[in-house]
């Protein structure tokens, strides 16, 4: 964006605001999240069935003690046992709902899954373990790999507790552990819990009347049958030659499983109701040479790199390069231009330079639908009215050319905002019913519905006290990790922490500094560690304070799990990160550890 296309950017923004306005009022729901249903009681088959696992493992129920239970045996749970080690705490267990490690990428094992930040920044542990992934953008098959490696070399497999299900977690004060039962009988105990389930541990499905009637085939994308569609994570899904088959939901998903579909099926029928913005991928092999080239701390000044150009800060060189630092350099280019003009930004002048930039990037991502699909009324439904970040951006490309097949159709559900209704032999959406043999649910997980929902079992600390009750009115955390009243209690994830798009790197700063903060309570021969009333509410404040600027921008947006299906509601996502960024909050906590006195928290002896 140049000086001139700032002040003449050839479009009418009042009216592309106008117009972004009139689709998120399309959309609007008032029942908001209520809308999702939860996958338990007579929906819970679209979760538990376990198509990776021994359905006749068996083992005796568990009672014992360990020094730390880690919550989940994804990339989360992963760093958090490789950075306990590191700090000389062996006594850990994992539990793990999957009969192997990998969270996320055990169970989404869908045609065509793969990471869309850049593997080299998003797998974590590559130096330590000398692993250079095989291309830019990794499949799920070596992902899964990659912490199937993991798990080998830190010997995490020794203490792993597969197809385990936590049903709840108890602090008891009189033994001074938290107690954890789960779904195979077990009463364990710890001193120390850190929960890591990731933040796409639980699908949901899309509230549409008559879900239970179809007497076809369903699954949800996170249970993907292969006996069913033939083939497997590479594609070849064959058995679907004589299928006609709908796909429900168009977000990060189904944009990477939709080509496999369209290439196999006789008939394929895509339920839209927001577009995604699906930009270019470009994967390529893994250049030998640049590998080699590479010096000791590569990943995590890559991982720098792309968060400084993610948060907008000046940088020499985009080491990344690619879809995502280009949204971001679009986006800052002219607040850059103007800074090299030697202009000082008022933030308001600021913040219609991003808008300026997110119309132009939006509007070339428009286009890409005109020049890629041919059919024009296809390409219409297919453009994303909003900006870029009221939804995930995607990057594909296999998607948009899948709607010039014959055998593929896209139904725009977006007028009556949503499917009308599932009947025993079809979809019905704007009054026409489509026969299909088998609908699959690409309708996204729990991230950002209420805590209890995300987490999906009790926690209850002293005196019985809920989480789910402490947090009513939105988390209460010191530094998004852990919360009064929770002694011993640490979470990774999303919360009131610096946020990051590439969320493996955010895991592992919050995995180290969980590590550090129980090795130093052990030192310290502290018997529970929790944060002060004051500390809590300091935090609770500062990210008060910085959450205005999101706040309003996610109240502008087309319905999403970003806002919370259309708006604030205290305990989502929205307004409660720290905005400053993730690299402004991890200098924050290297500072807080520097000091080396733990402020804000405060130890119990014995
Ligand atoms: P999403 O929540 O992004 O998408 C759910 C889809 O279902 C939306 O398109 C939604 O429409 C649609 N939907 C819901 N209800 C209805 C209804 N009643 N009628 C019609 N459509 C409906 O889930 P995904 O699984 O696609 O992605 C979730 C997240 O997982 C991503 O945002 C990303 O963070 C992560 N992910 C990351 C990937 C990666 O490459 N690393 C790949 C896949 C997922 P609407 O938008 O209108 O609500």
């Amino acid at each position: 964006m140049n000086e001139s296309s700032v002040n003449d950017p050839g479009f009418d923004p009042d009216a592309l605001r106008e117009k972004y306005r009139q689709e998120r009022e399309k959309r609007l729901r008032s029942d908001g999240e209520a809308q999702y249903v939860e996958l338990s009681g007579r929906f819970a088959r679209y979760a538990e069935d376990d198509p990776y696992a021994d359905p006749g493992f068996t083992r005796a129920p568990l009672t014992d003690e360990v020094e730390v239970a880690i919550i989940g045996g994804g990339f989360s749970g992963l760093l958090a046992a490789a950075r306990l080690r590191e700090q000389g705490i062996d006594d850990f267990r994992i539990i793990e709902a999957g009969a192997d490690f990998g969270g996320t990428w055990y169970w989404n094992r869908y045609p065509g899954a793969q990471c869309d930040i850049e593997s080299y920044c998003y797998l974590p542990l590559l130096e330590e373990l000398g692993y250079i992934p095989k291309e830019k953008y990794a499949y799920v098959g070596e992902i899964f790999e990659h912490s199937q490696r993991i798990g080998q070399a830190y010997g995490l497999y020794d203490v792993a507790c597969f197809q385990t299900r936590v049903s709840a977690l108890a602090w008891d004060e009189g033994l001074k552990r938290w107690r954890i039962r789960t779904n195979r009988g077990d009463d364990m105990k710890a001193r120390f819990v850190i929960m890591a389930l990731g933040t796409a541990s639980r699908a949901k499905l899309p509230g549409i009347p008559g879900l239970e009637d179809f007497k076809g085939h369903s699954f949800h994308t996170s249970r993907w049958d292969y006996d069913y569609t033939g083939g497997d994570t590479t594609g070849g899904l064959t058995k679907l030659a004589n299928k006609r088959v709908a796909v429900i939901g168009t977000g990060a998903t189904a944009i990477q499983c939709v080509p496999f579909v369209g290439r196999h099926a006789r008939q394929l029928y895509v339920f839209q109701r927001t577009p995604s913005s699906v930009d270019l991928r470009g994967n390529k092999p893994t250049d030998e040479a640049w590998s080699r080239s590479l010096e000791p701390g590569w990943q995590a000044a890559r991982r720098r790199n792309f968060a400084d150009i993610v948060e907008g800060k000046p940088f020499t060189e985009d080491l990344v390069n690619d879809g995502w630092t280009d949204i971001f350099r679009s986006l800052a280019a002219g607040i850059r231009a103007a800074v090299a003009r030697g202009e000082k930004l008022s933030p308001q002048e600021a913040a219609r330079q991003a808008e300026l930039g997110d119309f132009m990037k939006m509007n070339r991502i428009r286009a890409r639908v005109d020049e890629t699909v041919t059919d024009p009324a296809a390409a219409e439904a297919l453009k994303p009215w909003y900006r870029q970040f009221c939804k995930r951006p995607t990057f594909n490309d296999e998607f948009l050319p899948t709607f010039n097949r014959p055998n593929v159709s896209l139904v725009d559900v977006s007028a009556a905002k949503g499917v009308e209704r599932i009947t025993r032999t079809g979809v019905v959406a704007n009054g026409v019913e489509y026969p299909v043999d088998c609908i699959i649910y690409a309708s996204g997980f729990e991230i950002s519905t209420a805590f209890r929902r995300r987490i999906g079992f009790e926690i209850n600390g002293r005196d019985g006290l809920s989480l789910y009750d402490y947090y009513k009115d939105g988390f209460r955390t010191l530094h998004g990790h852990s919360s009064r009243n929770f002694p011993n209690w640490f979470y990774i994830g999303v919360g009131q922490n610096g946020l990051s798009v590439n969320m493996t790197a955010m895991f592992d700063d919050q995995a180290r500094h969980i590590a550090y903060i129980i090795a130093e309570a052990r030192k310290r021969r502290a018997v529970t560690v929790e944060p002060t009333a004051e500390a809590e509410e300091a935090w609770v404040e500062t990210i008060r304070s910085v959450a205005v600027l999101n706040r309003n921008f996610q109240n502008a947006c087309t319905p999403g799990y970003y806002n919370n299906e259309g708006g604030e509601r205290s305990g989502g996502l929205n307004g409660q990160t720290y905005t400053p960024g993730i690299n402004k909050f991890n200098a924050l906590l290297a500072e807080w550890r520097a000091k080396g006195d733990l402020a804000g928290l405060e130890l119990q002896g014995p």
